[in-house]
């Protein structure tokens, strides 16, 4: 069994994908070539945005609109530290300071009361110039940003939605990377929707933010790339990686039904053996991960051992929250300051998901893990 079944999903699509890639040998316009405009112009339209800006990763997708805003040196930026080290590595590369806020335990996602509190304090202590919040989509659900949404607007602060396992969600009718003033996703072959190498694309609506990042995103160029106006990037997205999201984007939205098909069964068999995933009225999760919590670590380890005797994969999304990585001891924080994130980091594993989980096998898993 395999823990996500990309060769599944390339069978769907063999032809019609070997059709985009000769296109794209033949015209040769491999970098900026065609197929990079028309992702940008579905994946802008499926969103319900004015722009999407493919990159070269998700972790330049976040770094982007952070270049963008000119955040920097005494400019602190809140995430949550219950996600992939790239969130808050970007905050860092930039030389602001990364201000984790604990998470809600029922979402993981970053706690909007813990969040308002944190730039009360950041503001009354006066180090630091709050500048903005990188929600995550942890999972595939999205964040709350209608409480989000609110802080920013009191603090005046930016919303940089961190849509890398976001991507397909929605709340109500809106779809993530709609959120805050930018959204960030990654096409990495393992994420809801990727490609076959690395890229990544911004949303927004915002003109000059889109004119800015258009201008990072080649060496920081004026009206040509021998022109050079700001300091920017190699950040471009392969024509070749544009040509394959455009040909899997064809399955995606009845890939995100399947996906909430799969959840809905693991949901319904595996019972009160785990905590399983809440979604709360009004969520749509794109399930980047299904992520259930055992009673403590060592029966996370029992559990995993079974599945794993029983030929099935499993992972730990993510086993040290990022207060707790080598890479952000300068921090100084202590064990103990995000609670809630170490606790889940202790208890958290995620099963096998992908649209083509056949039923037989989520079967076999919930058995594995109930007996
Ligand atoms: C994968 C991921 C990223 C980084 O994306 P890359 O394309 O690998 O650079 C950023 N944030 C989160 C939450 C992710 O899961």
């Amino acid at each position: 069994m395999q823990f996500i079944d990309l060769a599944k999903q390339q069978s769907f699509i063999k032809d019609a994908l070997d059709t985009r890639i000769q296109t794209v040998l033949s015209h040769g316009k491999y970098i900026m070539g065609p197929e990079v405009k028309e992702m940008e112009a579905q994946l802008a339209e499926y969103v319900g945005t004015k722009y999407c800006v493919s990159c070269s990763s998700g972790t330049d997708a976040l770094l982007m609109p952070l270049m963008a805003w000119n955040v920097g040196p005494g400019d602190a930026v809140f995430t949550t530290p219950f996600t992939f080290i790239a969130t808050a590595e970007v905050i860092q590369l930039l030389g602001a300071t990364p201000v984790f806020v604990d998470i809600d335990p029922k979402t993981y996602n970053i706690s909007p009361d813990l969040l308002d509190a944190a730039i009360n304090t950041v503001i009354n202590e006066g180090e630091l110039n709050p500048k903005a919040i990188i929600p995550v989509d942890l999972f595939g659900l999205p964040a709350d940003y209608s409480a989000i949404e609110v802080i920013a607007k009191k603090y005046d602060i930016k919303v940089l939605e961190d849509a890398a396992q976001g991507f397909g969600g929605q709340i109500d009718d809106r779809k993530a990377g709609s959120f805050g003033d930018a959204a960030s996703t990654s096409f990495f072959p393992a994420k809801p929707l990727g490609c076959y190498g690395d890229g990544g694309a911004i949303f927004t609506d915002d003109d000059d933010l889109y004119e800015k990042m258009v201008s990072i995103r080649v060496h920081g160029k004026g009206g040509d790339k021998y022109d050079n106006i700001r300091i920017g990037l190699n950040g471009r997205m392969d024509t070749l990686q544009a040509a394959i999201v455009l040909e899997k984007f064809t399955l995606f939205p009845n890939e995100v039904k399947l996906r909430n098909e799969v959840a809905a069964k693991y949901n319904e068999l595996l019972g009160d053996r785990v905590v399983i995933p809440e979604v709360a009225e009004g969520y749509t999760s794109v399930w980047a991960q299904y992520s259930i919590l055992a009673n403590d670590a060592v029966d996370r380890s029992n559990l995993q051992a079974k599945l794993k005797e029983a030929g099935i994969p499993s992972a730990v999304y993510y086993p040290k929250p990022l207060h707790q990585q080598t890479a952000f001891a300068h921090l100084e924080l202590k064990d103990g300051d995000f609670p809630v994130s170490e606790e889940m980091s202790q208890r958290i594993f995620s099963l096998p998901m992908h649209p083509y989980l056949e039923v037989v096998d989520i079967e076999k898993i919930c058995d594995v893990l109930k007996g």
